[in-house]
């Protein structure tokens, strides 16, 4: 079966979607479940709509060597394998990251915000994958931005507490901050103001809390 860009999103499951041990759903492949199903590599072919096709096995240590003299990394996140110049220096001595570029954007990232990749997958899914304020579906290309609560913390990063929901791009940059801005007798747009009042990592924190009792 071929995943393509625009397949549904699957249901909401909160017990499916931290279950452990399983493997990835892509045939044949034994890497252990990430997200939506699939293991890391898999989960990255489906989410840039790229037909999904069998990861590179595991190689042995002869050809790790050969990997190492051709300047071939692993990506510890990705699994791909990448050049040397697709990772960052690590320290002045010029060991490479451990994660290649993008990834290791996408890791800052969700440590900006102090939350898990685990749990941005989670609150993707409990929106339907839309945004939160406008409704509009999330497409396959570029990630949606993790929305959070200036007055606690300004600037980019954030508590981890105030982290309020995944919003589009519009909504994030031409929305939520100008409307923020606004004198509260202002702030009269219903939308926008279901989504402050009641913001969906309140509501999926206060799901996922019943199910810890
Ligand atoms: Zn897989
Ligand atoms: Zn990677
Ligand atoms: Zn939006
Ligand atoms: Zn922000
Ligand atoms: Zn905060």
């Amino acid at each position: 079966m071929q995943h393509r860009r625009g397949r549904g999103l699957a249901p909401i499951n909160l017990d499916r979607a931290t279950a452990e041990g399983r493997t990835c759903s892509f045939g044949g492949c034994t890497r252990a479940v990430s997200s939506r199903g699939f293991c890391t590599g898999h989960y990255q072919q489906q989410s840039k709509g790229q037909p999904l096709t069998p990861l590179r096995k595991k190689r042995g240590q002869g050809a790790v060597q050969d990997m190492v003299r051709r300047g071939i990394i692993e990506c510890r996140r990705c699994g791909e394998h990448k050049p040397v110049s697709e990772y960052s220096k690590l320290n002045a001595s010029g060991v490479a990251r451990p994660y290649c570029k993008p990834c290791n954007a996408e890791h800052v990232r969700l440590n900006n915000y102090k939350v898990t990749k685990e749990f941005i997958d989670l609150l993707l899914r409990f929106q339907r994958g839309n945004c939160a304020v406008c409704g509009d579906a999330h497409t396959g290309g570029r990630a949606m931005a993790v929305d959070h609560d200036h007055a606690c913390c300004p600037g980019q990063g954030s508590c981890g507490n105030c982290v309020r929901g995944l919003v589009c791009d519009t909504c994030n940059r031409f929305g939520l901050g100008w409307y923020e801005g606004l004198r509260p007798e202002l702030r009269t747009f219903d939308l926008l103001n279901k989504y402050l009042a009641d913001p969906p990592v309140k509501r999926l924190r206060a799901e996922l809390a019943l199910l810890d009792e």
